[in-house]
C-alpha cells in the first residue's frame, strides 16, 4: 500500500514513444513508479503498442507535438496543427483525450500556451513554466552526468529525461536506487492533470476527419520518415493550406 506521506518525485519521459519503451516501464514497475510521457506523434504513430502500453499499465501522456521542431518558430497555424494532429493519434489510439503538453526544446511563449489551450492542453495547472524542474540533459550526457542532475532533486520537482536514449533501462534503474538512497524516500507519481482522460465524443482540439490539413498525416504511411528529412511535412502542409 502506498505510503502518502513520502515526498513525490515526478519523472518525465520526453520523445517516445520508441522501441526500447516496454524497457523503461518494466523498470517503472519495479518501484510502482507512475510517471508522465511527452510523446512525438510521429513516433507515437510508428509504435502504437507502445502508446496502449504506457497508458494501460497506468502513466501519463502528454503532447509533445507531431515532428518535434521548435514550435516558437512556426506560423501559429503549423504550430496548432502539431498539437492538435497528436492529440487526435492519441484519442484514435488508445481512446483517451490528453490534457497537458511540454513544448519541443523546452520553447514557449504567450501566443503558443494560448494556442495549445484550444486544444485543449494546458501547461500551466502543473508547472509555472511549464516545463520542468531538473533537466538531465540525459540525450547529451551520460550516467555520471544525469546523477549529478538528480543530486540536486527536491520533493515535488518534475525530472526531464528522454526514454529510449540515455539513460538507458538499467542506468534508469540504478538513478532510482541511487534517489531512494540518497534522496528522501520518495514516491514517483505521474504529474497531476496530465493523466488523460477517457474520450465518448472527439477530444477537444482534434482535427476534423474533413479537416484539409489531415492529408499530411494520413496519405502515406513513410511520411514520418520524410518530416525527419525537414521538408515533407512543410511542403505537404503547404499543398493543405
Ligand atoms: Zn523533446
Amino acid at each position: 500500500m502506498l505510503d502518502d506521506d513520502r515526498p513525490v518525485v515526478y519523472l518525465t519521459f520526453d520523445n517516445g514513444p520508441g522501441p526500447r519503451t516496454p524497457e523503461f516501464l518494466d523498470v517503472l514497475d519495479r518501484w510502482n513508479a507512475k510517471a508522465t510521457f511527452f510523446v512525438i506523434g510521429g513516433n507515437a504513430r510508428n509504435s502504437p503498442d507502445m502508446l496502449t502500453g504506457i497508458v494501460s499499465r497506468g502513466h501519463a501522456v502528454g503532447n509533445h507535438s507531431w515532428s518535434h521542431r521548435d514550435l516558437t518558430e512556426l506560423p501559429p497555424l503549423e504550430a496548432l496543427t502539431e498539437l492538435r494532429a497528436t492529440n487526435r493519434l492519441v484519442a484514435e489510439t488508445v481512446g483517451r483525450t490528453m490534457r497537458c503538453w511540454r513544448p519541443p526544446f523546452g520553447r514557449n511563449n504567450d501566443e503558443l500556451i494560448r494556442l495549445a489551450a484550444t486544444a485543449g492542453l494546458s501547461n500551466e495547472s502543473w508547472i509555472p513554466s511549464g516545463r520542468w524542474d531538473v533537466d538531465t540533459i540525459d540525450w547529451k550526457f551520460g550516467y555520471e552526468f544525469v546523477l549529478s542532475r538528480l543530486e540536486t532533486v527536491e520533493a515535488g520537482d518534475v525530472v526531464l529525461m528522454h526514454g529510449g536514449m540515455n539513460p538507458d533501462p538499467e542506468d534508469l534503474a540504478a538513478l532510482m536506487t541511487w534517489l531512494l538512497a540518497n534522496g528522501d524516500d520518495y514516491r514517483f507519481e505521474a504529474i497531476p492533470g496530465c493523466s488523460p482522460d477517457t474520450i465518448t465524443s472527439p477530444p477537444p482540439g482534434s482535427l476534423a476527419a474533413s479537416d484539409p490539413a489531415t492529408r499530411y498525416l494520413t496519405t502515406d504511411p513513410d511520411l514520418w520518415f520524410q518530416i525527419q528529412r525537414g521538408s515533407a511535412y512543410l511542403s505537404a502542409f503547404g499543398t493543405a493550406r
